[in-house]
């Protein structure tokens, strides 16, 4: 791959879960969560990854952290001067290497152990890397207040606080290791709609202070336009098309795409849009239709989107697709 100042370059990463019959176990099949996927995050950027539930975003979350095992390929970080890739790598070595990378969930009330106060919470991973305690509850301090918290409040528990503080306080677990790259799984969905800006404006704020990398996780195609400098679209445990924000909401070159652009709700419903209705239900991933995952959905297919599986190629400057008629089609896109 050509030198894009990236801290994160994935290859052909795959995830199965075998299907087991219940009596002897035996492996029947294969659940592709994550199926034969490329992608890259560049150095203090953040990679939006949109698709439908179940399409493998947060499975991808996870491997790219090898907080679950890849079936196969490759997952490299660019850390400092070094390259590494974490697939190759006793567990002991990526504990080593687990403060450079963190992980946002979606759900702040269950995220958050109850038991343990806020200083427990967000000292915890400093305490685990053999912080002294005074230490612990100085940098405490300081990220409670980089998060928008009173320090006054760290030994209060978490049901003292509301979802947005309490997100505040995730946000502060995860940057406490001094981490390169974040994962966000839905780090808003949870969330009342009145507080979800605070949260994605503090992780700008945050990424324009530090230059923290976010892979964001959502669903919500609008909330990606707001954060993200580069968007990937998932279907069926593939990434069907990436491209830079702009270029994809105004100018997607996959149906896919194309159909998920045309329900993002208008503002201003006597704004007339048409929307395109997808024939039929999200393909199974234990059992993905041949050639073209979409092709039994897509309103632009033809006899080779059965037959064979369209190439991952990149059409335009830091715009890949994989359609086989990403060049001739003219599909339409939002003004956001
Ligand atoms: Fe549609 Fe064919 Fe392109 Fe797949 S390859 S998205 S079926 S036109």
């Amino acid at each position: 791959m050509e030198n894009r100042d990236t801290i994160l370059d994935v290859t052909s990463l795959k995830k199965y879960f075998p299907i087991k019959t219940s009596f002897l176990r035996r492996v029947v099949g294969y659940v592709k969560a994550v199926d034969d996927v490329s992608m890259y995050v560049r150095q203090g950027e953040t990679l939006g990854l949109v698709g439908e539930s179940g399409c493998g975003k947060t499975t991808l979350g996870r491997c790219v952290l090898r907080a679950i095992e890849p079936t196969s390929g490759g997952v490299v970080y660019h850390l400092d001067d070094n390259q590494v890739d974490i697939l190759d790598i006793s567990r002991e070595d990526l504990r080593a290497l687990r403060p450079h990378m963190q992980m946002i969930f979606q759900d702040p009330y269950s995220s958050l152990d109850p038991r343990m106060t806020v200083l427990d919470v967000i000292g915890e991973p400093l305490k685990v890397a053999g912080v002294k305690h005074q230490e612990v509850v100085a940098r405490v301090e300081e990220l409670m207040g980089l998060v928008g918290l009173d320090p006054r409040y760290m030994r209060r528990y978490p049901h003292a606080f509301s979802g947005g503080q309490r997100q505040r306080i995730a946000v502060a677990r995860a940057l406490a290791p001094n981490p390169q790259f974040i994962v966000c799984d839905e780090p808003v969905s949870a969330l009342d709609v009145s507080v979800r800006s605070q949260i994605l404006n503090l992780l700008l704020e945050l990424q324009e202070r530090f230059g923290f990398s976010y892979l964001f996780i959502s669903h919500d195609l609008s909330v990606v336009h707001h954060i993200s400098h580069r968007v990937g679209v998932m279907y069926v445990g593939k990434i069907v098309e990436t491209a830079p924000v702009s270029d994809l909401f105004a100018h997607p070159l996959h149906p896919y795409t194309e159909a998920l652009l045309s329900a993002i709700p208008r503002p201003d419903p006597r704004i007339k849009r048409n929307q395109i209705i997808l024939a039929g239900e999200i393909a199974n991933p234990a059992r993905p239709p041949s050639g073209c995952y979409l092709h039994p959905r897509c309103l632009y297919a033809q006899d080779v989107c059965s037959e064979s599986a369209p190439p991952w190629e990149e059409v335009e400057p830091d715009h890949f697709v994989s359609c086989h008629f990403a060049r001739e089609l003219s599909l339409q896109g939002v003004v956001m």
